[in-house]
């Protein structure tokens, strides 16, 4: 329905151009100091010759860094003659909330990664959803969306994807995210559906990369050479650059280590507000049965702390460290190695 609505959102780049291309998104926002006021949100176009489009986006969410920094490096030095094709590249899409340090928007206290396809007459958030699903997406072949876990965890470094029904696309998507040469490339069935960039994306038969590259509101410093590293693979594997990516691995694996998270025992969750002490970093091999954290009591110093145990074997893929959670907060997420087999199930 939304396909064709008029934005409210400008861009003065002209997407057709061959060169670069450095604009805005320039999305209304009325207040009290400025009845006509914008943000300005920066895309930079890269475009040459005959070739796929690919979207790399960063700050979606706020308070995640990695793929801002990784983003905007490349947003700032890829040389037009070096590519066959167009690159979109929005550093910080959701530019209020990365000035605020924020994973939601100060606008209007929203997750734009929940706002999808959006409402080009709703909130902040909402309208900028719509303007990146029904006038970006559509001139995109291949999105890559950079996240970490911000202030609510850390992740493995990771690609990650959805279990897609078309075994071609799930095929090609697995492939793309070897190439893009992290650890771990992460197969899961969705959390909060439908209502992603993700999912977004999926709709419109985009082929479709996450990242996971760090956490607890710090920049890490290997997920800013992964992310770095993985752009420019991702470039060469839909070839739009000349060479082949470079996938080895730190520790000395052959390359991405394809994993799933199928079960929901992989997930653990907080049965109580408290402070979390995890047990786990992110990577560890991991047993049902053993501690995840013990969650405390602090204003009760008799009282014992509980213990939140795995509900099932794999390797550590998320871990929430950030101090205090809440009860029903997830505090860790384990995944398997990936089983065409058992994925199918
Ligand atoms: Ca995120």
């Amino acid at each position: 329905m939304t396909e064709k609505a008029p934005s409210r959102i400008r861009c003065d780049i002209d997407f057709e151009k061959i060169g670069r291309q450095l604009g805005y998104l320039r999305a209304p926002h009325s207040r009290n100091s400025s009845g006509w006021g914008t943000i300005e949100i920066p895309i930079v176009v890269v475009s040459n010759g005959k070739g796929p489009t690919v979207l790399f986006t960063g700050g979606v969410h706020g308070d995640e860094y990695e793929g801002q920094i990784a983003v905007a490096r490349l947003a700032r030095t890829l040389d037009p003659a070096r590519i066959q094709g167009r690159v979109i590249m929005i550093p910080a899409v959701n530019i209020p909330a990365a000035l605020n340090n924020t994973r939601l928007s100060p606008i209007d206290d929203r997750d734009l990664n929940r706002c999808f396809p959006g409402d080009p007459r709703g909130t902040f958030s909402q309208m900028l959803a719509h303007f990146i699903d029904a006038h970006i997406l559509p001139m995109v072949d291949v999105s890559v969306d950079l996240h970490t876990c911000g202030h609510s965890g850390e992740a493995a470094p990771s690609t990650n994807m959805h279990y897609l029904p078309d075994a071609d696309m799930r095929r090609r998507t697995m492939e793309a995210a070897a190439a893009f040469g992290a650890p771990y490339n992460a197969v899961f069935w969705g959390v909060d559906e439908g209502a992603t960039l993700t999912s977004s994306v999926e709709r419109r038969g985009i082929l479709s990369l996450g990242t996971e590259l760090g956490g607890w509101g710090r920049v890490s410093v290997a997920g800013v050479s992964i992310a770095e590293r993985g752009l420019l693979n991702t470039l060469k594997h839909f070839g739009l650059m000349e060479g082949r990516p470079d996938t080895r691995q730190a520790d000395g694996a052959p390359g991405t280590r394809h994993m799933m998270v199928r079960d929901p025992a992989n997930y653990s969750f907080a049965p109580a507000d408290g402070l979390f002490e995890p047990c786990n970093v992110i990577g560890d091999s991991c047993r049902e049965g053993e501690i995840a954290g013990r969650l405390h009591f602090i204003e009760d110093v008799d009282r014992a702390p509980l213990e939140i145990r795995y509900r099932r074997d794999g390797h550590l893929w998320m871990a929430a460290g950030s101090g205090r959670v809440r009860r029903g907060d997830a505090i860790a997420v384990l995944m398997q190695a990936y089983d065409e087999t058992a994925a199918a199930a």
